[in-house]
């Protein structure tokens, strides 16, 4: 099988799942958008996906994401950071991403607000640690709504939701429970502060058809799309 094919055959198979999901769920597929996780892939790993129909790529290091960037250049994809933020790397973060994933404090988000070259043309995400977890990121749930109508606030930038990154675990029901919340977490906050916020980043290969089956908007999906990392 030729690269091409086997991106193709990847992108099929993930598309099947995103639809019987959907399906199942009551929901158009077209609600849907595939995020290609990219770390550690080749940039011509990702070319061939684009080739092959992906249109949005996920990137957690920004070295890595100019190095794909320019070699990608004239690719037309949309960017999505879904890394840890280092504070001195907002500015490169705000001039070369469409959408941040993984804003979880309201430091950060001044730091892009001040930098986003277009007025709303940066879309923000505000990570959210919904299972505790003392070694991940994120903003507590109890910390939440304070931190969405902050963020909301600062004109630049355009908060769009909530994106999250559960415990790992092989139970549908104990999956979809994490992502319950988050669904009923972004419905409050927009009810109690009169927002329309319409976008929820959650799902990855091992849980991407509970998150759909609880209102996911955009599945980041590494290894069950681009197959295992490379060393
Ligand atoms: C690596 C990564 C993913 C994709 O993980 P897979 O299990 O390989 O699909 C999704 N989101 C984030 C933030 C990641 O770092």
């Amino acid at each position: 099988m030729s690269d091409n094919e086997y991106a193709e055959l990847q992108l099929a198979k993930l598309r099947a799942r995103i639809e019987n999901a959907a399906h199942q769920a009551g929901r158009s597929p077209t609600e849907i958008t595939l995020i290609g996780a990219a770390k550690q892939q080749h940039s011509d790993t990702l070319a061939n996906f684009i080739q092959a129909g992906l249109t949005d790529i996920g990137e957690n290091y920004l070295q890595e994401a100019l190095v794909a960037k320019a070699y990608l250049a004239n690719a037309k994809v949309n960017w999505h950071y879904i890394g840890q933020i280092q504070s001195n790397k907002t500015v490169n973060i705000a001039a070369n991403f469409n959408w941040v994933h993984s804003v979880d404090r309201i430091k950060i988000a001044r730091r892009l607000a001040a930098h986003a070259t277009n007025p709303k043309s940066l879309n923000i995400l505000l990570q959210i640690n919904i299972d505790d977890e003392p070694s991940k990121a994120g903003t507590a749930i109890t910390e939440v709504q304070e931190l969405v109508q902050k963020i909301s606030a600062l004109e630049t930038i355009n908060l769009r939701g909530f994106m999250v990154l559960p415990k790992f675990t092989g139970n549908i029901d104990a999956q979809r429970g994490a992502f319950a919340k988050t669904r009923e977490a972004l419905e409050q906050c927009n009810q109690n502060l009169g927002l329309s916020m319409d976008t929820l980043s959650m799902g990855m290969s091992g849980d991407l058809e509970a998150a759909i089956l609880e209102g996911s908007t955009m599945i980041r999906v590494g290894t069950d799309l681009f197959g295992p990392r490379p060393a």
